[in-house]
This record gives C-alpha cells, structure tokens and sequence, in this order.
C-alpha cells in the first residue's frame, strides 16, 4: 500500500480543527483551541512542544498531522545592526529574511518565494530560478522567527513588516494573503495591516485583485524607471504590464481601499539618474494618489555592472523632486556587508 502524505495540521482553521476533535476522536472542543493557540500564538514547531495535551494525544495527533515548520539555518550580523537569517525549509530549500532596527522601528523585510521568475536585471534573486511558492505557514514563520530575533536582540517586537525579500508577492497571491490574515488575526500575531507593505515589481491584474479584495496593508510598486524603453531593460515583466497598466491598476486600487501607496525607484549611475529621468518620475508620481516615493540607494551585485551614482548626482535628483513637491525620501542601504540590502539576497554562503 502506497503510504499517503499526512495533512499539514496548520491548513486546518479552528471549526475544521474542532470538528476534527469532536467527530473525529471524540473529544472536547475547547482541545481544538489549545492546538490551535499552540499552532498561531505560542509557534510550537513540534506536537511534542504542546505540554498541556496530553502524551498520549500528542501522539495520535503526530501521528495524523504533518507540522512543518521552517527553521533557521544560519545568521548574519551587519555592522549596522541588521540581522539576515537564512531559513531551512523541510524539503531542503532555503530562503532569506531580514531584520531592519532603527531607533523607532523594527521592520522584518520577508521573502514570498523561493527565488523567482521575474529576472529583474539588478537583483541577485532575479539570478536565480524560482524554485516553488512559499506556503502561508512558511511565510508566517518566517515572521515569528524574525519576531523573536527582534525580541532577543532588540528587547522590541517587530513593528513593521514588508514583502521586499526573495519574490514576487503578488505571484503567490493566495499564501502571501493567507500568511498576512495570521500576522493580524488576534489569534496570530495581531499585528496591524497599515504596518504592513506588500511590494510588486507590477502585476497589474493582481494588483486590482488587491482592490478588489479589499486589502488594508499598504502597497508599493518597485517602479525603478519612468518610461517604458528603460523599465524594459530592467525589468522584463514591463512588456506585459506597461507602466499606464500599472498606473490604472494603482488607481483602481486606491480607489478601492483608500490605501497608502509608495514608489520605490533604485537610483543607477548614467541610467535613471538625470534630471530629465526625474521629470519623467514626477509625470508618473502626478497620475496616482502616491503618498511617498522611496529613492534607493543601489547595492552593487555580482552578477550586473549597474552602479551606483555619486553623491551629488543623487542629491540633485532629490532636490528636483522637491523642488516639484514630490514627497521623496531618500532610503540608505542597510546590511550591506552581509549582502542583506535590496536587491541582494540570493543565499550567498558568508
Ligand atoms: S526585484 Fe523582486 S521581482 Fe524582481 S527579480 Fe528581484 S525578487 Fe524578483
């Protein structure tokens, strides 16, 4: 007989989970609450970790349920504070997360999949090919794995999270939501959706989806060039989603939920720094109701001769900008002696 694969115990929501308990072993409901607190709130990565069930209830549960969790295989510390963790999940792959502290924030920068398809020229993931999605659970370990680092070495929770690690979000829409509901729910980490940003390299049909579906985290487009001959060059996912898809679909979105919306432009030398690039910026930035656009400082990778621009090129730029009233911040890398700034996570060994 062909051995059948166990259930991932975590796929099950609190009446499945009840109902699993009262038809299934006959038992009382409240015990389904105590998994299932021990599954969201109290991260128990084992059946064995659950103390107030009993051993031999522990057993029949293991015994019936997968619990796969992810786990961390290595951590890097930056000069600067930030903390990149590689993740060990249990079919092997690994994955990257970031933990970001300033002085009032603590912000995890997490990953949705393992590598990814879209091949963004300045980006080390982009290298690599797209291995498979992140599940939910996987997404919300990452998370609360990161969560208990901030704890640990900050004495702080996080209080920001952002999908900007390895992947497209919007390409693994089902999980990335699922994983967002856990991070909010009061019976998972209850962290609030504005202190939430989901980040697209510009999926136009989800990101009226995200409309549609009513989201309350906030979203940001890594738009990076403001016309559509050198978004190509950059981003081939510009040839199916243009950028006037992509600025209808950010109108309907905001339309929708009313939600803060953010640009996020990496400068590079001699490409997209001019002045000129920076009027052609402003003509987008006037087309939808973006609160901030976000100029990123680029981190040099191996695999692309993109560079930097020098200092008084950048500010220039952002002095254009705010001379034009665009509401631009310029972003300073952080991690980048352990290659955990943007754009460079791509599991390089230290
Ligand atoms: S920038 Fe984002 S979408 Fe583009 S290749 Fe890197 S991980 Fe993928």
């Amino acid at each position: 007989m062909l051995a059948t694969a166990k259930k991932n115990i975590r796929a099950l929501e609190l009446p499945e989970l009840e109902q699993y308990f009262v038809e299934g072993l006959g038992d009382k409901k409240f015990r389904a609450k105590q998994v299932y607190e021990w599954l969201w709130q109290k991260h128990a990565h084992s059946f064995d970790a659950m103390t107030n069930l009993s051993k031999e209830l522990r057993g029949t549960l293991a015994s019936q349920f997968s619990l796969p969790a992810l786990q961390v295989d290595a951590t890097q510390y930056s000069a600067d504070g930030t903390i990149k963790s590689r993740f060990k999940t249990v079919d092997a792959h690994l994955v990257e997360g970031v933990l970001i502290p300033t002085d009032d924030r603590k912000t995890a920068c997490v990953s949705s999949q393992i590598g990814c398809s879209l091949s963004c020229k300045f980006c080390a993931t982009g290298y690599m090919a797209r291995k498979r999605n992140l599940d939910f659970d996987e997404i919300y370990d990452e998370v609360v794995l990161i969560n208990q680092q901030s704890e640990r070495v900050y004495e702080k929770k996080l209080s920001n999270i952002v999908f900007m690690g390895m992947g497209e979000p919007l390409l693994n829409y089902r999980n990335v939501l699922k994983a967002i509901d856990k991070i909010t729910s009061p019976d998972g980490l209850g962290m609030s959706p504005r202190r939430i940003t989901v980040s697209t390299a510009g999926v136009a049909k989800m990101i009226r989806q995200l409309g549609d579906d009513k989201v309350k985290f906030k979203l940001a487009l890594s738009l990076h060039a403001a016309n559509d001959t050198k978004r190509h060059e950059i981003m081939p996912i510009n040839d199916t989603n243009n950028i006037a898809a992509l600025i209808e679909a950010l109108n309907y979105f905001y339309k929708q939920t009313g939600n803060e919306i953010t640009f996020e432009y990496i400068l590079f030398k001699e490409f997209n720094d001019s002045l000129r690039d920076a009027d052609e910026l402003i003509k987008i930035y006037r087309q939808v109701p973006a609160d901030l656009v976000n100029i990123i400082e680029y981190n040099p990778i191996d695999m692309a001769s993109f560079r930097k621009p020098e200092e008084d090129v950048v500010e220039k730029f952002m002095q254009h900008l705010e001379k034009n009233r665009v509401n631009a911040r310029l972003r300073r890398s952080r991690g980048k002696d352990i290659d955990a700034a943007c754009g460079q996570l791509a599991n390089k060994e230290s």
